[in-house]
């Protein structure tokens, strides 16, 4: 299985990331956690990937897809993977092409979770209190925002043109949306 799930800041991608990573016995690779691991770590590439974090923006391209490249090509993701926060650039969708083809494997679906812009502030406000990310005040919240609807929104045009996206109705309780993907799913591991 290869996967890719999409949708805005705080849509719970993370969440449901490890729940369908599990069941499909792939690693969920999310690029957000692999840069904050850095981050913390004071690494080279944390050094680099900091102040884009911080202002909500995202990391350069290179940086990116070289991180994401170096993580594809591990043992773990040989049977597939699922990836949380990437692509987020059309020159990421390009890239990762590259990468999957280079497997001759395919991308299996992509799997976009819609919610309601407010409540997802919300949701961040309360997550900045519990995990203490720095990126989630709320100006910062609401620039992330924006960079996803003009960067990243755009990408699922692209996918839904290979016929590939799932929208998922992201807002409820999260054993809810979970099955809503997992129903989603299934109809793509039998065909
Ligand atoms: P996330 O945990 O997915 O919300 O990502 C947190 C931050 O990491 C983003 O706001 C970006 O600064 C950076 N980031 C994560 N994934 C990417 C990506 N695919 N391209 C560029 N920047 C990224």
């Amino acid at each position: 299985m290869r996967l890719i799930l999409m949708g805005p800041p705080g849509a719970g991608k993370g969440t449901q990331a490890r729940v369908i990573a599990e069941y499909f016995g792939v690693p969920a690779i999310s690029t957000g956690d692999i840069f904050r691991a850095n981050v913390s770590q004071g690494t080279p590439l944390g050094k680099k990937a900091q102040e884009y974090m911080d202002a909500g923006e995202y990391v350069p391209d290179e940086v990116t897809n070289l991180m994401v490249r170096a993580r594809i090509d591990e043992p773990d993701a040989e049977p597939g993977f699922l990836l949380d926060g990437y692509p987020r650039t059309l020159a990421q969708v390009e890239e990762l092409d590259g990468m999957i083809r280079h497997t001759g494997h395919e991308l299996d679906a992509v799997v976009v979770l819609t919610v309601d812009p407010n409540e997802i502030v919300e949701r961040l406000l309360n997550r900045a209190q519990t995990d203490g990310r720095t990126d989630d005040t709320e100006d910062v919240i609401r620039r992330r925002q924006e960079v996803y609807g003009e960067q990243t929104e755009p990408l699922i045009g692209v996918y839904r043109g290979r016929g590939i996206v799932h929208e998922i109705d992201g807002m409820g309780e999260v054993d809810d949306v979970t099955k809503r993907i997992f129903d989603a799913l299934d109809v793509v591991s039998q065909s």
